[in-house]
């Protein structure tokens, strides 16, 4: 790449380079996929050090992940000197940062921790007990999507009470403000805010503290905000707040790409970007440099079934290159083979892994391609599968170090208290929660009090030596690096002794643990981290993304570097690769059954995520589906994607070894809801499944959870691990090797 001059713009085509040379005033870049959008946003950031002599400290640009915004700045770095002063940073990041400087304005107390989705959960149960209104069938999840959507957009607990709808989710209004009025109370008294908080609460500041809005004003003269159409309204306030001194501001979308709206994204930001800014000059980039010509083709007419959009041109500048395929596979299992079949293949052909993607719908998708992956050894990356950072024994580290932190911070303490075992019973536990209660206190501080204020009728040392230890890891948490931070924890909590105890199912978890001291010292040899702190790490562990390569590197432990790639089709936009398999093209997956049911804003939705799906492709794209497919446990019979008709002619359907077959379209006129119910058990069509003791689906009986169903199977042989639900006990994960487990 060039170095900074008079000719950086020479690598954009001519619209492009104009909007890189936009200096001053609102802009918007609206452009369909692979159009360059991203590239002209860096170029501009570029062009502003370079060319108009713009200081990097005044410049930030939002992106959609801490992936992107790394990514970016190395791009940006290759271009001129400085980019490591350019603030580049997701909505979510920037909030932190801003409310770890400024946040005592608002009333936050220095020290606050950021609450995940579980522990939100945790609250919830803790409030919604006793609000007429909430019965005990209510699910904790409805009240948290309820909470995270009011904050998405702006809405406090009132404004949710004076709304006009009865009914939010299937619970009467009031008692749903209620829920969120509870929560908040709670999760203040433990010095804690949520990822909504991180938006709205920074909002607040700028609002209510004009003198911090000014301060972060000069470090954000020149703003940018990719993949602008998943913009939620209180990162579209937060956007127009940070601008509306300067007025630099430019974004850039796609509406065509707009795929979050579950997560309360709203698309007319975008539309509306023009009435917001009358003055903004407006880009649209019109050439596609990301794939040949039929696989744009194919993306453009699938786009153009959409009613609600606006008509963009979008032309191909590569060649034809091969067609696109479709194939429809036996079941699930034969589309897995397919997949790798084609995969070994192409690699026999000179791709490397690391240049071919897998996408998919669903998360749960991939255990059988991963399976057929395995099989034939390739080497394989999954991005966003069981989470690292879910891990329980991960979490119950952090969570200790969260308590060490934060003493107010009641959800970790819950959660660690009994991890291992303290003789700290639930009576006790409860007796200690209510005294702080009474007492406008952590449970924390009621353990220290256990034995002076007689809180506890027996074993109040316990408690006491629970504090003692929790002041102990307090102290370290000021001495020590990160990594040898959490060593000690692990240590000195006992963790680590339990564990031992544990057997092969422990080894595992103290495996985890290992890796997670690693991830810390890596953490902290990154640039950007150098003199970090615990805290620190903290935060940047909860605002990993799927896509975030200290998870993906986590969860794929010992996966070398050149890898397939598998993904949901939502955590793939933005990226790019040479070949690009998107699986499971059924109706009922693509478009998702809860789509279906939705309605027409439903399968648009649908139809933007597979467009987003196709447009990754540059070179090569396959599609598949499974004409069975087991789900749950059960095998039902699929029916390829009705959005195969959009684009009927413009893909070669094939048979297992890629020749041209006919193509038996079902079309959306003729599609109906899938009758046959009957369960048919899938043949065993590979080889390696006769090694398998478990397939999935399977009764089974454990002599202590008693009787369940195999949910999910991992491994073979020696290793295999099964993911069974029992009616009693929950889901559970065993070896199968020693779980003692009959078939029934
Ligand atoms: P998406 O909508 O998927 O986010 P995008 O509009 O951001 O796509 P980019 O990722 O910036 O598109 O660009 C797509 C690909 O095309 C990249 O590989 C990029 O380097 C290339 N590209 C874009 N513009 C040019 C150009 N003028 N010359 C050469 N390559 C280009
Ligand atoms: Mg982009």
């Amino acid at each position: 790449t060039s170095s900074a001059g008079p000719d950086l713009l020479q690598a954009l085509n001519p619209t492009q380079a104009q909007a890189a040379d936009h200096f001053t005033g609102p802009a918007l870049v609206i452009a369909g996929a692979g159009s360059g959008k991203t590239r002209t946003l860096i170029y501009r950031i570029a062009h502003l050090i370079g060319h108009y002599g713009v200081h990097p400290g005044e410049i930030l640009a939002v992106t959609f992940t801490n992936k992107a915004a790394a990514e970016m700045r190395e791009r940006a770095g290759h271009l001129v000197p400085g980019a490591g002063d350019l603030w580049m940073s997701t909505f979510h990041s920037a909030g932190v940062r801003i409310l770890r400087t400024y946040g005592e304005h608002i009333g936050l107390r220095r020290g606050f921790v950021i609450y995940d989705d579980d522990d939100q959960l945790d609250i919830i149960k803790e409030v919604m007990g006793s609000i007429p209104g909430i019965g005990a069938e209510t699910q904790p999840r409805v009240i948290r999507g309820i909470i995270d959507r009011a904050k998405s957009n702006l809405w406090t607990p009132d404004d949710l009470d004076r709304s006009r709808e009865p009914f939010i989710s299937g619970l009467p209004r009031d008692a749903a403000a209620e829920a969120y009025r509870r929560y908040e109370v709670r999760k203040k008294g433990q010095n804690a805010i949520d990822f909504g908080d991180l938006i709205t609460e920074t909002v607040r500041l700028f609002k209510e503290v004009p003198g911090v809005l000014d301060k972060v004003q000069n470090k954000a003269k020149f703003i940018h905000v990719d993949e602008y159409q998943d913009t939620n309204r209180a990162q579209y306030e937060l956007t127009r707040l940070l601008a509306s001194r300067d007025r630099n501001l430019l974004v850039v979308g796609d509406p065509d790409q707009s795929i979050y709206k579950f997560r309360g994204a709203d698309i007319q930001n975008i539309l509306d970007f023009q009435k917001d800014y009358p003055d903004a000059k407006v880009y649209m980039l019109e050439h596609n440099y990301r794939s040949s010509a039929r696989v744009l083709e194919a993306a453009n007419k699938l786009i153009e079934n959409n009613t609600e959009r606006l008509d963009k041109t979008l032309k191909p500048v590569k060649e034809a290159g091969q067609p696109v395929t479709f194939h429809r596979a036996t079941d699930h299992r034969a589309e897995g083979d397919y997949v790798a079949d084609w995969l070994t293949r192409l690699h026999g052909e000179g791709r490397a892994w690391s240049e071919m993607a897998i996408l998919y719908r669903t998360n749960a998708q991939s255990r059988v391609i991963e399976e057929s992956l395995r099989r034939v050894q390739i080497p394989a990356r999954i991005v966003g599968g069981v989470g690292f950072y879910d891990r329980r024994e991960i979490r119950d580290i952090l969570a200790y170090a969260r308590l060490a932190l934060n003493p107010a911070d009641d959800v970790a303490l819950r959660r660690i208290i009994g991890r291992p075992r303290r003789g700290i019973g639930d009576t006790a536990l409860q007796k200690l929660m209510e005294w702080a209660r009474t007492h406008h206190t952590s449970v924390l501080t009621a353990c220290a009090n256990a034995a002076e204020q007689n809180i506890l009728d027996r074993g109040a040392h316990k408690a006491t030596e629970f504090a003692g230890l929790m002041e102990a890891m307090s102290e370290a948490a000021d001495n020590y690096e990160p990594a040898a931070f959490l060593r000690f924890v692990m240590e000195t909590s006992g963790y680590l002794d339990l564990l031992r105890q544990e057997g092969q199912e422990g080894q595992v978890r103290l495996e985890n643990l290992e890796e997670l001291v690693s991830a810390a010292e890596e953490w902290s040899q990154d640039e950007a981290n150098v003199g970090g702190s615990i805290a620190d790490f903290l935060d940047d562990a909860a605002l990993l993304s799927s896509v975030d390569d200290m998870r993906t590197k986590a969860e794929n432990k010992g996966a070398p570097e050149d890898a397939v790639t598998l993904m949901t089709l939502h955590n793939a936009k933005g990226l790019e690769f040479p070949v690009v398999f998107i699986v499971g093209v059924e109706q009922g997956l693509l478009p998702s059954k809860g789509a279906i049911a939705e309605g027409p804003s439903g399968i648009e939705e649908e139809r933007r995520l597979f467009y987003v799906g196709i447009t990754r492709a540059m070179e090569r794209l396959l599609m598949t589906a499974a004409q069975n497919r087991m789900q749950f446990g059960k095998t039902n019979a699929a029916e390829d994607s009705a959005f195969l008709e959009d684009i009927e002619g413009l893909f070669d359907t094939v048979d297992p070894y890629g020749q041209p077959i006919e193509y038996r379209a079902k079309t959306w006129k003729q599609y109906r809801p899938t009758v046959p119910a009957a369960t048919t058990a899938v043949k065993n069509t590979s080889p390696l499944t006769a090694e398998l003791a478990y397939r999935g689906g399977e009764q089974v009986k454990h002599p202590k959870f008693g009787e369940g169903q195999v949910l999910a199977v991992a491994g073979v042989g020696e290793r295999q691990e099964v993911t069974v639900h029992f009616a009693s006990a929950g889901t559970k994960k065993l070896m199968v090797k020693f779980a003692n487990l009959t078939k029934l």
